[in-house]
């Protein structure tokens, strides 16, 4: 049989060869280092046959797909194990990989807490240095459940009952251990190739996440590639923890959410203010940029949801409200918005529209309501009631490239002026199940591809990810401690346009439909000052600061100068509060400085006869000295935000 190999070569093997056998006939090397295998697409063992022609890629532990493999294993095989050595009596339930790391779930009769993690990680080191190879066997339904039967596994043989496989269940061994579990795969071969791994928490979790189920023990973990990785992952965990947005607005005093309004945020005067300023600072930025701004209803009957097709698609999703309309007997159902593009086209449609008009750019802040799991929501990164910087674009196909190239062109300013250089691009390309003929598919992936390239910007090719009413881009950006954020985003449409009737004049005088393109920036308003306020540890730029300056009084003979200092900030635009307070200036600094005010002017007698200031900037402990006039200029300068006049 003849195997590709993903560079194209062909390698000839005997029918029925193994993973193990290809990567001998390439190399001892190779060999040596192969971990598992992905034929035609889905991953395998090593020891599994290949039985017909293929294409065939050896996994190895420095990829994304080999670290992933590790952590399967050291969680399903090592994780486990260890806690049956421990734990006798105990009962696993099932074992998942995560972002980063991996969690085990399983019945103890002795509860587990976090201080028996050294002596279970322990117990996993002593396993791995036996360094047993890690064997399957393959067993029909009825094999399956007799085995774990006899083990006591009542959750595994759940798992094999609720299966509508019959045969071809996998329970691996490691060497002549009598542990064994029940797994998809794949494994590593044996346990040398597991790297640098730690054991991070214990939860409780519910059997197959339903709370009529028994409580279990979670043991999570992390595994990576080697120490050092590892430790630098513990050293983000560590940051991420600092900076944790939820902490530090309490610090800062921005916003808080409460029991009757899961998801939703209640914007305190502080926070309020940084999401005016961006919000004041992105409308600046689109008006620039020849959108124009609409405003579209909260509220909206369910026929243009249907007409959309967001009532089939997504109404799980959807807040439905019903209203008892006055004269009428019938209920009115209305749903709260999920997104903002049909009441867009609603707006379009609106008068007949030439080629003329084209390309048109609407814009909106516009608030939406998406029902998530309370189990999912996360501050401000996960919320249900969210601001999209949305906007539309209705262009003619030959409009598409241009278009992207403007768009990612502001873009990439705005990510500049929000402190983020680093972004990266990913294009999704036409997944099997679409609508839009080929030839419109491969007019509007060419055009976003050679806007990109024609800016010389890097991309990945995330083949066959596009929505399936078009092709799209995503924007990651990457925080100050290497973190990535999905933020904006750029997607045409051919569906939407059709379904609710978009259409314009063409130059030869017949009507033609609109490409649609769905775009965003930040994303939406919350998450995106979410990711600012942990980007910058609170320490937000001065003009996103919402107390920009605080002046500090050391003794009260001085306030009269201190209330000429801030009406001097103020008639400037500048964000100010005096604190005349009778406290030591040391207090009044350090009471400021943690709640993250960017500049404290402090006055004295000595200040106040001078006319001058003692400027003390966050994160330095040096007080500078300014007269009064050159640092009102500054400030007020630096105060203002990017690219405003
Ligand atoms: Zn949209």
């Amino acid at each position: 049989m003849n195997i590709t190999l993903p560079d194209g070569s062909i390698r000839e093997l005997e029918k029925g060869s193994t993973g193990l056998d290809l990567a001998n006939d390439i190399g001892p090397g190779l060999a040596k280092a192969a971990i598992a295998v992905v034929v035609n697409g889905s991953q395998r063992d090593l020891c599994d046959p290949i039985i017909d022609d293929s294409k065939v890629s050896i996994v190895t532990i420095d990829s994304d797909e080999g670290l992933e493999i590790m952590r399967h294993t050291l969680s399903a095989q090592v994780l486990a194990r260890a806690i049956k050595n421990l734990y006798p009596n105990s009962k696993l339930a099932i074992g998942p990989t995560i972002d980063d790391g991996f969690y085990y779930d399983f019945l103890t009769e002795k509860a587990i807490s976090s201080d028996d993690l050294p002596k279970i990680e322990n117990e996993m080191r002593n396993i791995i240095a036996s360094g047993d190879s890690i064997s399957k066997s393959l067993n029909t339904k009825k094999e399956a459940i007799k085995t774990f039967k006899a083990k006591q596994e009542g959750y595994k043989v759940d798992i094999i009952n609720d299966s509508d496989q019959e045969d071809n269940f996998q329970i691996y061994q490691q060497g002549e251990s009598d542990f064994i579990d029940l797994c998809r795969g794949p494994h590593l071969p044996n346990l040398k190739h597991i790297g640098a791994f730690k054991l991070t928490k214990v939860a409780g979790a519910y059997w197959r996440g339903n709370s009529d189920n028994e409580m279990l023990t979670r043991v999570y973990g992390t595994a990576w590639k080697s120490d050092k990785e590892l430790n630098a992952y513990l050293l983000r965990l560590e940051e991420a923890e600092k900076r944790d947005h939820r902490k530090l607005a309490k610090e800062m005093d921005l916003f808080h959410f409460q029991e009757e309004a899961p998801g939703m945020v209640f914007w305190h005067p502080n926070g309020w203010t940084i999401y005016r300023a961006l919000e004041d600072y992105m409308r600046y930025r689109l008006n620039n940029s020849n959108y124009q701004e609409i405003k579209t209803p909260q509220v909206v009957d369910r026929k243009l949801w249907e007409a959309s097709g967001h009532w089939d698609k997504y109404r799980e999703n959807m807040f439905i409200t019903e209203i008892d309309e006055e004269h009428a007997n019938e209920k009115r159902v209305n749903a709260l918005k999920p997104m903002n593009c049909p009441c867009h086209v609603q707006v379009y449609n609106q008068g007949l529209k030439s080629y003329r008009d084209l390309p048109l750019r609407l814009a909106e802040f516009g608030s939406c309501h998406r029902y998530e799991a309370s189990g999912t929501m996360h501050g401000l990164m996960r919320v249900r009631g969210f601001t999209q910087d949305d906007g539309h674009i209705f262009c003619t196909e030959s409009q598409i490239e241009s278009e992207t190239a403007i768009f990612i062109k502001l873009l990439s300013s705005i990510y500049q002026d929000l402190g983020f250089a680093d972004f990266s691009i990913k294009l999704s390309t036409r997944p099997e199940v679409r609508v839009g003929s080929d030839a419109v598919w491969d007019k509007a992936e060419a055009a976003l591809e050679n806007a990109i390239k024609k800016l010389s910007l890097p991309y990945t090719l995330e083949e066959g990810d596009g929505a399936f009413y078009g092709p799209k881009l995503d924007f990651v950006l990457t925080d100050a401690i290497g973190r990535e954020w999905q933020c904006g985003t750029f997607q045409a449409d051919f569906n939407l346009p059709d379904r609710l009737d978009a259409e314009y004049i063409g130059e030869d005088g017949s009507k033609h439909q609109p490409v649609m393109i769905h775009r965003a920036i930040l994303g939406s308003f919350e998450r995106f000052i979410g990711v600012l306020i942990e980007n910058y540890s609170g320490r937000l730029p001065l003009w996103l600061a919402p107390r920009q300056v605080v002046i500090a009084s050391i003794i009260s003979d001085v306030d009269s100068y201190v209330d000429e200092v801030a009406q001097l900030l103020k008639l400037k635009g500048v964000r100010v509060e005096t604190d005349k307070r009778n406290e030591k200036i040391s207090y009044k600094v350090r009471e400021h400085s943690a709640a993250k005010v960017p500049v404290i002017m402090v006055i004295g007698k000595k200040e106040a006869e001078e006319r001058s200031l003692s400027v003390r900037r966050l994160g330095s402990d040096k007080n500078i000295s300014y007269d009064l006039d050159h640092i009102i200029d500054e400030i007020s300068h630096e105060s203002k935000s990017p690219h405003s006049s």
